[in-house]
């Protein structure tokens, strides 16, 4: 009983706040307010990045927060994984400490350490770190400060293993402050000796918290140098961490989750039950349906309270999208199910993110709208789309959700008759028509030429760059932010989330 997503939640808060000194923040909106470079809020630290940046001072120097988050594009994209594992979600929450300017490495390597292992009562037998080993290229050294740190908490020398730039070493972009990371990962089999197996996508033995340590400043030219202040910002999973101590392997199987997993079963009386099994990729089994519409059914419910427009959305569109069509193919629930479920989500989360409350006849009006243009399209599309397949069998592996944007740019590639699909092409079929990247690799293998994936990578890159110049940040709009991200003490987890959403919206 102590162990409800909601105590385990509220502890990292008590811990946090009460024991450690650190001021509660709010979760900003999954629409960022200081980034017009992502889509949507993929990590705590979106709402202090410009603290990081020097571009403005914190108002605390301490702050714990539980923040909305949503990976589904970018350097971030778990979309296409969600429903085949039991860890990664298109929506979840990041509990976070961050330190700006205050304390550092020995600090937040013990609080992390005594909160999994005194209030969380975990076994260190499960736990392994992992520290930066270094770059010679960068000239940047191991952080041997950080393995001593674990040591001297304890850790013994077989769990702490060394990592490279790729998982240790954090940068927010190809300029702007950096630094090693330490991560704790969890292994769920209790077995000895696994420590080979920390950070190779492992089910069962999954990272759990991400400890940052922002000291570098990557420049211009390439080089780093040092910043004058120094932060700490680190993301747990909850969804993982309410896993490890429910004892299940699956997040799925634990509160966060298996209220929809029935919910799905009590609505959708003809289908079979939820085993909980897992399948090699395998698209059509039930169970992956099963996660992946309790997935996708959070995320949805999460976006629209917070005012993410489908129509302004593509990336939520197509979620959506794949709800209707799993509700309809899979579940045999022609209309209403997603709408049921956003109800049991509202129930689950509203206590911690009051919009949902507060915003649930928006929720389910945008979802009945939704559902009625899926029905239209797809009954328009239908015809057209079939058409498409006789003169090419290949389009098959593609999805008919995708239809309303693959047929206008198959139509555009048969006039060019392109040799390959190179950069240049691949940007065109994402700006114009809404094709994402995994969508156009399919185009092409169906065409049988060649994709150029980092072509359109490097185009991305330039886009992002134009749009960062275009847009410049009043100050005093990011101040008035954050006073609305501190609640009064009387409202812990309640805010005014209108006037919120007001403010955000600057030129
Ligand atoms: P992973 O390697 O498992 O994909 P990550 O390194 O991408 O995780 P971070 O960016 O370090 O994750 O985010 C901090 C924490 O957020 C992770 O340690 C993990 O617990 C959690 N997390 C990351 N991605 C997801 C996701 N898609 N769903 C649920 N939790 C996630
Ligand atoms: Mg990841
Ligand atoms: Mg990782
Ligand atoms: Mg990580």
């Amino acid at each position: 009983p102590d162990r409800t997503a909601r105590i385990i939640r509220q502890k990292f808060m008590d811990y946090f706040v009460k024991d450690c000194g650190h001021q509660y923040v709010r979760s900003s909106p999954i629409v960022p307010f200081c980034d017009p470079t992502v889509a949507f809020v993929n990590a705590g630290m979106n709402q202090f990045k410009n603290i990081f940046t020097g571009n403005r001072n914190p108002k605390y120097r301490k702050v714990a927060n539980s923040q909305k988050c949503v990976r589904v594009g970018g350097k971030h994209n778990d979309l296409n994984i969600v429903g085949t594992d039991g860890y990664h979600h298109t929506f979840f929450e990041m509990l976070g400490n961050w330190s700006f300017g205050d304390y550092f490495k020995v600090e937040a390597c013990e609080m992390a350490w005594k909160m999994l292992v005194d209030v969380y009562k975990l076994p260190c037998s499960r736990l392994y770190v992992t520290y930066f080993k270094g770059d010679d290229k960068l000239g940047l050294e191991e952080d041997i400060e950080t393995k001593e740190i674990w040591r001297s908490l304890g850790v013994t020398m077989d769990r702490i293993i060394p990592f490279g730039i790729r998982d240790n070493f954090w940068e927010m972009g190809d300029i702007g402050p950096c630094g090693p990371c330490t991560e704790i990962h969890y292994d769920h089999t209790g077995c000895l000796n696994r420590a080979q197996l920390v950070n190779k996508g492992l089910f069962d033995l999954t990272e759990l918290w991400n400890i940052v340590f922002i000291q570098y400043y990557r420049n211009i030219d390439g080089t780093i140098s040092l910043l004058p202040s120094k932060h700490v910002d680190t993301g747990m999973g909850f969804e993982r961490l309410t896993a490890v101590l429910q004892n299940k392997i699956s997040n799925y199987d634990t509160d966060n989750f298996s209220y929809l997993i029935k919910a799905i079963e009590t609505n959708c009386a003809n289908i079979k039950k939820y085993e909980g099994k897992y399948g090699e990729q395998d698209w059509n089994n039930l169970d992956t349906s099963f996660r992946t519409l309790a997935d996708h059914s959070r995320m949805v419910t999460a976006c629209l309270a917070d005012g993410v427009i489908p129509e302004q959305n593509q990336k939520l569109r197509r979620i959506l999208r794949k709800c209707f069509s799993l509700s309809e193919n899979v579940f045999q629930k022609e209309r209403g199910l997603l709408k049921e479920l956003s109800n049991y989500v509202v129930d689950n989360l509203g206590h911690v993110y009051v919009e949902m409350e507060k915003n649930i006849s928006q929720i389910h009006q945008i979802i009945d709208y939704e559902e009625e243009v899926y029905r239209d399209l797809k009954n328009n599309a239908r015809s057209e789309w079939e058409k498409l397949l006789k003169d090419n069998k290949q389009l098959k592996s593609l999805d008919i959700l995708d239809a309303p944007s693959l047929i206008p740019a198959y139509k555009d590639l048969q006039k060019i008759k392109p040799s390959k699909i190179c950069g240049e092409l691949a940007f065109k079929l994402y700006d114009t028509f809404g094709l994402d990247s995994y969508t156009i690799e399919k185009l092409a293998i169906a065409l049988d030429i060649p994709f150029d994936t980092k072509g359109l990578d490097s185009e991305l890159k330039k886009a992002k760059h134009k749009i960062k110049q275009q847009v410049i940040i009043k100050s005093s709009v990011l101040e008035e932010l954050e006073k609305e991200c501190i609640p009064k003490t009387d409202d812990s987890f309640k805010y005014n989330f209108e006037k919120v959403v007001d403010d955000y919206k600057f030129e």
